[in-house]
């Protein structure tokens, strides 16, 4: 059963993985851009598109990420500190995710491996055991936290941007939330 959930977690995040680049409010490029900057590794300068902050080459006219022309979305000097709030938040919260359910893991497998040394007295292969199922949790665990909670993350980080989105765009645009 427990298998089972997990099959189809693994078959979803999978599946998700896929889809990711259509769902997203930012360009990939803009992605790594907001990384780089909250980094220190780049600086917030440049020409991005009015509406959705793809970073645009000098020549460009058009956004090839959202589609809009310059001339009706006067390009960006500078990405806005709202976004860059949001993608910190969403950051935040992947990790939030991925953290939670790698320590959680470990310390569900700390307290099955000291099960042997409860229910029977310190002994070679009760040692054994320990550290077997100590292994065991620590691998599962790890790759849980990369499977399952990396797309429970991506889904949770990609509703506050979601969120958040709407909200900017209410105060940046004048249009109502989830137009
Ligand atoms: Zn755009």
């Amino acid at each position: 059963m427990a298998e089972e959930v997990i099959g189809e977690s693994l078959a979803n995040a999978a599946a998700e993985g896929e889809s990711r680049a259509h769902s997203e409010i930012f360009s990939e490029r803009l992605l790594v851009l907001l990384d780089d900057v909250l980094a220190g590794r780049a600086p917030n300068a440049g020409r991005f598109c009015g509406y959705c902050y793809h970073p645009l080459a000098p020549e460009r006219a058009s956004c090839p990420h959202c589609g809009r022309s310059t001339s009706e979305w006067a390009p960006a000097a500078a990405v806005p500190r709202a976004v860059f709030a949001m993608h910190r938040r969403r950051r935040g919260r992947e990790g939030l995710v991925v953290r939670t359910i790698a320590w959680g893991g470990l310390t569900i497998g700390v307290i099955v491996a000291l099960l042997p040394f409860v229910l029977a007295d310190v002994t070679w292969w009760s040692v054994l055991a320990f550290f077997g199922l100590l292994f065991g949790f620590y691998v599962l665990s790890a790759n849980l936290a990369n499977s399952v909670g990396d797309a429970l993350g991506y889904r949770w980080g990609q509703a506050i941007v979601r969120r958040e989105w709407d909200k900017f765009r209410a105060a940046r645009d004048g249009v109502e939330p989830h137009d």
